[in-house]
């Protein structure tokens, strides 16, 4: 069985979505194209959007990873001007949204109203509180190697709805495998069952 990971960097391998690097040319495997906020270039704003541009009308699958992170040193409103334009651009395009997000996920949920498309929130290991709030405002959840080891966070998976959420490996080195094995136990249901599902929410994003 084939096990599909939501995001992750690996050029050229594996089932799943390739996040593009910027300014890189994509391949013909499944990608996600997106100014990450620690790659934003304030004196090339407008070049770095018309990349994306450019490469999700290619064949992307999705627009990111974008989003809003406190530790980088670009200006916050700056980060929230570029986020903004990229959800734009996935309004017009009709593509989803992943989202990077360290310590601002209220910030991204007041851009959710301005989406017209699935936001999906990567890396997830945040805390039950922070996980309802972002599920009620209708987000997916995308997880990842935390949930291997971190109690609360596989009690914040299993308390997730399984039409929410999706499984990565992000530039973690381990297999997407272990994972899917994991969470199958943590949900209770088999692989094929696992699989089936993940399958289901990407058909879901995928149409809006
Ligand atoms: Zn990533």
């Amino acid at each position: 069985m084939e096990f599909f990971d939501f995001h992750h960097h690996k050029k050229n391998t594996g089932y799943g979505i390739y996040n593009v690097n910027i300014g890189e040319v994509p391949s013909d495997s499944l990608y996600s194209t997106g100014i990450h906020p620690k790659d934003i270039d304030v004196n090339n704003i407008e070049e770095q959007l018309s990349w994306v541009r450019n490469t999700i009308s290619q064949n992307g699958f999705a627009i990111g990873e974008c989003g809003l992170d406190s530790l980088v040193a670009i200006h916050q409103k700056i980060q929230e001007d570029v986020f903004w334009e990229q959800i734009k651009i996935a309004n017009e395009v009709k593509k989803p949204v992943i989202i990077h997000c360290v310590r601002k996920f209220y910030e991204v949920i007041s851009f959710k109203k301005k989406a017209e498309q699935a936001m999906i929130i990567h890396g997830f290991n945040k805390k039950q509180k922070i996980a309802d709030d972002l599920l009620a405002h209708n987000f997916y959840l995308s997880f990842g190697k935390a949930v291997l080891y971190n109690l609360s966070l596989q009690n914040v998976l299993k308390n997730t709805p399984s039409d929410k959420f999706f499984l990565e490996t992000d530039n973690e080195d381990f297999g997407i495998e272990e994972l899917y094995l994991k969470v199958s136990q943590i949900k209770g249901i088999s692989l094929e069952q696992l699989n089936e599902q993940i399958l289901e929410n990407l058909h879901t994003i995928k149409n809006g």
